[in-house]
């Protein structure tokens, strides 16, 4: 299929092969206010050997980090979580400079969801890390005892993309941190503050020096960490990008968790309260400035339902504030990347030979620059590239569908799976529907807000990626089990070691029927072979 178009970025340098990245020109990033194009901050990007040296810096942090008791590294975390709910205004507001949505948006997707994720995982570390010991289940292993720790992978590199460039990156930090692994960060070159910020939050909550540590930079900056000596990949971003990703850490055979783009389908059943629903996706699409990774990027309306969802979309954009009104205020924030508007453009030119209407549009953008402000189309064709390809901006085809069936193999003819949601009355046949849905997760009555949810595994299936984010699995994804087993007698010989005898097999066969009989009688009988096989060995080796 074809790659997404956030993946193109014109302005990263082509990446020679292997080996000659040290040879590529520095470069710097910028912080950019988007609405503006001022920039207001400027980091070197790091090059190969000063990625290099990060990543040592970090590996040598590690193991005292791991070392520390669990109680310490929660505290630690705990002032992080101190030092952002004091300094919470500030930092919504740096965000929005450099991310370009309005500071609420800023305030409720990014801090306030990062303040949850700190209580999510010091709340559920503890459980994870504990190992207690336990007698295994299968009767041949009676005598011993066993136990599987948790153990952090080491380095962990983390490359984040620019749209939530604060909440994604913390909430894959705070997991890999309070697990025992020390952090690497590749923000993207288009918000490096909101990366800064995290670090300078890190460094007044006493994290120990190279426990947390960002790699500024652009996609060449990323291309290094992946072949730095790290221990495991936690990669957000579009879907080209994951799959060299994922071959970078093939090659060094390390695990890699890829969390990247969608086309998520919204399905609107005929009974649904049509306004609700036209609120909600209206939200979860043109939230960030239609740059949500689970944002509902393809509208199926179930035809009876269709010329009321359409008309209550079309009244709620007329209301959209896409640019800022005497008070200041926007609900639309604008475009980040340059590149995006002629991407958008072209998928909406598309759309538009191929027969598609406009039906509704939001009268300004917010950034100058924007070619593309929120619209809503219809009778996008199937093969329309606004339904084949991943749409990262504020564009929204909506379809009329015959029934729910037909909606349920549209939403799923797509090679992205990431979340969906479904929206009706009637809750039963909401989850009939949403169990057919091909989706990481399904919302019912809700979009989107599944990436601020720090219980719930956020990931996608197909090309949406591999791994989850959040949730118990997201801590799972940062451990690998180590398992210790201590038999319970230093020198009693195991029955199943050397010195086979033709009565062995009588034994062994005896055992099978005890363990494993179908019946009491069968079992029984293979109590004496058993019996034999533990205390009476023919002739031990
Ligand atoms: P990109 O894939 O362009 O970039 C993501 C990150 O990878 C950036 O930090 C980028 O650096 C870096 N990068 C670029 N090239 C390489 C490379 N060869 N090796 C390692 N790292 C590299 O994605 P965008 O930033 O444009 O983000 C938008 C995409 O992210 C959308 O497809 C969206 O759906 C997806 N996304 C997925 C989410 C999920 O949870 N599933 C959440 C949020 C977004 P730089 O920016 O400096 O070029």
């Amino acid at each position: 299929m074809t790659p997404s178009f956030a993946s193109h970025n014109p302005t990263v340098p082509q990446q020679p092969p292997d080996g000659s990245l040290a040879a590529l020109p520095r470069r710097a990033v910028e912080s950019r206010d988007p609405a503006t194009g001022t920039v207001w901050r400027r980091f070197d990007a790091l090059d190969a050997a000063q990625v290099d040296a990060l990543v040592a810096r970090a590996r040598s942090a590690q193991l005292a980090w791991q070392g520390r008791p669990l109680r310490e590294r929660i505290d630690a975390l705990d002032a992080f979580h101190g030092e952002l709910f004091r300094r919470r205004l500030d930092v919504a507001g740096i965000i929005s400079r450099e991310n370009g949505k309005a500071i609420p948006e800023a305030l409720a997707s990014e801090v306030a969801v990062t303040l949850d994720m700190v209580r999510f995982v010091t709340r559920n570390a503890p459980t994870l890390l504990s190992a207690p010991w336990f007698t295994p289940s299968s009767l041949a292993f009676w005598r011993k005892r066993a136990r599987i720790e948790h153990e952090p992978f080491g380095v962990i590199a983390v490359i984040s993309p620019w749209n939530y460039p604060f909440m994604l990156p913390a909430g894959l930090v705070l997991a890999a941190l309070v697990t025992g692994n020390v952090v690497v960060l590749k923000p993207s070159e288009f918000t490096p503050s909101s990366a800064a910020l995290l670090a300078e939050l890190f460094q007044a909550a006493g994290l120990p020096e190279g426990v947390f540590s960002v790699a500024q930079g652009d996609g060449v900056t990323g291309s290094c960490l992946t072949r730095a000596r790290v221990d495991k990949v936690f990669f957000t971003g579009s879907e080209a990008t994951g799959r060299r990703v994922a071959l970078a850490c093939a090659d060094r055979l390390i695990p890699c968790v890829l969390e990247l783009g969608g086309s998520d389908a919204a399905v609107v059943l005929r009974d649904a309260d049509v306004g609700h629903a036209a609120s909600g996706i209206l939200w979860g699409r043109f939230a960030n400035g239609g740059q949500t990774c689970v944002a509902p990027k393809r509208v199926f309306v179930e035809q009876e339902a269709y010329p009321a969802f359409v008309a209550a979309m079309r009244d709620r954009i007329a209301r959209l504030r896409a640019s800022p009104a005497a008070d200041g205020s926007f609900d639309v924030g604008g475009l980040i990347r340059p590149s995006q508007g002629a991407a958008l453009a072209s998928q909406l030119n598309d759309a538009l030979e191929n027969g598609a209407q406009i039906v509704a549009r939001s009268s300004l953008g917010s950034n100058q620059h924007d070619a593309i402000v929120p619209t809503v189309l219809t009778d996008a064709p199937p093969h329309a590239r606004v339904l084949r390809e991943e749409t990262f901006g504020p564009l929204l085809p909506i379809l009329s569908v015959r029934d729910a069936e037909e909606a349920v193999e549209r939403a799923n003819d797509t090679a992205f799976g990431l979340s969906a949601s479904v929206w009706s009355r009637d809750r039963a046949r909401a989850l009939g529907v949403a169990r057919r849905l091909c989706a990481g997760t399904v919302m019912i009555n809700d979009s989107a807000t599944v990436a601020g949810m720090p219980d719930i595994p956020h990931g996608g299936v197909k090309a949406s990626g591999t791994g989850r984010a959040h949730g118990m699995a997201g801590l799972e994804e940062c451990v690998r089990p180590r398992a210790t087993i201590d038999d319970r007698f230093t020198s009693w010989r195991q029955a199943w070691w050397f010195g086979y005898s033709p009565r062995s097999t009588a034994n062994f066969d005896s055992f099978i029927r005890l363990a494993h009989g179908r019946s009491l009688r069968v079992r029984f009988g293979g109590i004496a072979g058993s019996l034999r096989l533990l205390f009476r060995p023919d002739r031990p080796v």
